[in-house]
């Protein structure tokens, strides 16, 4: 027990192992086996059901069994949430057991029993095992049960337990008078909206829709925390009429006087400070509107809200995102934004989910320090397609380092030539720029989706592959005008600018510091980032030859290995028909004997 209150969105399921308890409930002629988990309850137990379809208990519905330890008489009824196959298929029903239990409690009016008190510990009506807490005193019934005879068998078994999300701690179910925003009522409208949300990717729409279809009661949104945002509400300490303080200010009633100089309805002049806190969710539900000055600036809020998306991470999709979504329909009447942009979770190296309660959480901020932003960013980029869980490691994240690295070197060389306005392409000049073309189209596709990982695999791809290990060695002889004209070689010079700085201005979105640095040091005096992103071309098309290209060169290459020959060195082999487009660079660059 952390002693508190706290939603539905905030308690998940774990298999916990525990005892299943068979006990003996005796009925007027015989028995009733009863298994439960939770014995310490016997106390609150009001009724036993069995399912109507349950022919072994037809004849017992309507009379009554005696429970075990705390002895009162309770009546056998009917019900169709009895399960036949569980255990014996009769079920004993004890106030605040479970959800089911309370809905129970409600439909076949019962008169509940609180067995558990706020301090997490059985009360009075617990018998000999008041004080005590659910677990000591199950420990110490199941000992009572087995020594009078009560029990038939114990089953140790692995059961879906509820605990805090936070804290671990297992859920108990107390009655306790709380402040709740409606919800129930608001799921269809909810769902309305929450389908005209576009998500990024599409199948975490799914995560709200399954939290909706869920909901079972209203959201209780106050806690009994200490570190949270005050309840701004006096009572009058005559009358208790609550007293609400002006908006605009932010109140802390639980030590500061009551703005009202007496009660408006009895006019006594004593107020006793609300002490509670809210829900975090309810103060961080309201970013969209805090964003676009609601209630501040009337102007401005017209203009900015709906706001356009919700980044955020999947695992708060039932509590960030859908309470956003349901306190701003409720003070707006409409959807606070049109997309919403969905990130998996951030796993450690054996696929576990990072938190700070299991302490295998990564700390991005040494890292960033160690190798740069801006790897960071790309690993993160290429890591994983959006919205799938990643694994982190540092040495998956070094190794992104070596393509900046790459980046870096590429625009070194590059810097030795000069800008070029315009120029008369050869063959492979075109081809490269085809396939830049290419690359443009894709990482659009991915820019268009907020999907980072397409762009940065792309760009990758063809940075890596085709422009620095192709195109740069194919062209360097005739940049260099190494026997070529002016004209050839302006091509050429032409071109490896024009492809270096499409490639940062793409890049410019995942990567903005190594980019905009190289961008001010070879192009503009302006940054990268006031650039408009590059349209894609419709250049003529020579990306059939990609693959011939690469396959060649890798030819020559290993031919001259095989014969202890350098790169420098010449050799014969004939060019593939295919490319004769590209004879002269190709002869220049590996000094083929023709
Ligand atoms: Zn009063």
């Amino acid at each position: 027990m952390t002693g508190t209150t706290i939603a539905d969105a905030e308690i998940i399921y774990e298999e916990l192992p525990t005892k299943l308890v068979h006990m003996k409930f005796k009925t007027k002629d015989g028995e009733v086996i009863i298994a439960s988990t939770r014995p310490e309850l016997l106390c609150a137990c009001k009724a036993v059901i069995v399912n109507p379809k349950d022919v072994r208990y037809t004849d017992l519905i309507g009379t009554k069994v005696t429970v075990p330890i705390s002895n009162q008489e309770v009546e056998i009824q009917a019900h169709h949430s009895a399960q036949i196959e569980f255990g014996s298929g009769a079920v004993m029903v004890c106030s605040y057991g479970d959800h089911n239990d309370v809905a129970l409690f409600r439909e076949l009016d019962l008169e509940e029993v609180i067995a558990i008190g706020q301090d997490g510990r059985l009360t009075e009506a617990a018998g000999a095992y008041a004080g005590l807490k659910p677990k000591q005193a199950r420990t110490k019934i199941i000992e009572d049960l087995e020594s009078k005879g009560f029990v038939e068998k114990i089953e140790e078994i692995s059961h879906r337990t509820p605990v805090s999300e936070r804290s671990r701690a297992p859920i108990e179910i107390i009655p306790m008078e709380e402040f709740y925003l409606k919800q129930k009522g608001s799921v269809e409208k909810m769902r309305e909206l929450g389908s005209q949300i576009k998500f990024y990717p599409k199948m975490h729409q799914q995560i709200l829709m399954n939290w909706l279809d869920s909901i079972k009661i209203d959201w209780p949104i106050s806690r009994r925390r200490y570190y949270g945002t005050e309840i701004p509400i006096w009572y009058c300490k005559k009358c208790s009429e609550p007293y609400l303080p002006e908006p605009g200010e932010y109140y802390q009633p639980w030590y500061l006087e009551c703005p009202a100089e007496k009660c408006p309805k009895c006019g006594f002049t004593e107020f006793v400070g609300e002490e509670r806190t809210f829900d975090t969710w309810m103060d961080s539900s309201v970013s969209p509107l805090f964003i676009t000055k609601f209630k501040k600036d009337e102007e401005f809020f017209k203009r900015t809200y709906p706001t356009a998306v919700r980044p955020q991470a999947k695992d708060i999709v039932r509590t960030w995102l859908y309470y956003t979504l349901l306190r701003c329909e409720n003070l707006t009447g409409k959807k606070p934004w049109s997309e919403a942009w969905i990130m998996g979770y951030g796993l450690d190296e054996k696929g576990m989910k990072m938190s700070k309660s299991k302490g295998n959480a990564l700390d991005p901020l040494p890292i960033i320090e160690k190798f740069g932003a801006d790897t960071f960013r790309f690993w993160s980029a290429s890591e994983v397609n959006h919205g799938n869980d990643f694994r982190c490691s540092e040495q998956k994240i070094e190794s992104t380092k070596k393509f900046l690295t790459k980046l870096w070197n590429v625009s070194r060389f590059l810097s030795s030539f000069p800008i070029v306005e315009s120029a008369d392409l050869a063959d492979t000049d075109k081809w490269i720029i085809s396939e830049l073309d290419k690359l443009v189209k894709d990482c659009k596709v991915g820019f268009d989706e907020y999907n980072f990982f397409i762009p940065a695999i792309a760009i990758r791809e063809f940075t890596w592959n085709i422009f620095a290990a192709q195109y740069i060695e194919m062209a360097k002889a005739r940049a260099y005008g190494i026997e070529f004209s002016e004209a050839e070689r302006d091509g050429a010079i032409y071109t490896l600018h024009k492809v270096l700085s499409t490639l940062l201005k793409l890049l410019a979105p995942i990567t903005p510091y190594i980019t905009d640095f190289l961008w001010q040091t070879l192009y503009s005096d302006k940054s990268i980032h006031t650039e408009q992103q590059t349209k894609a071309e419709s250049n003529e098309d020579l990306t059939q030859h990609t693959q011939a290209i690469s396959d060649f060169n890798s030819k020559v290459w290993n031919e001259k290995k095989e014969k202890g020959l350098h790169l420098p060195d010449s050799i014969k082999i004939e060019i593939p028909k295919e490319l004769e487009i590209f004879k002269k660079d190709l002869v220049a660059m590996h000094h083929l004997e023709i």
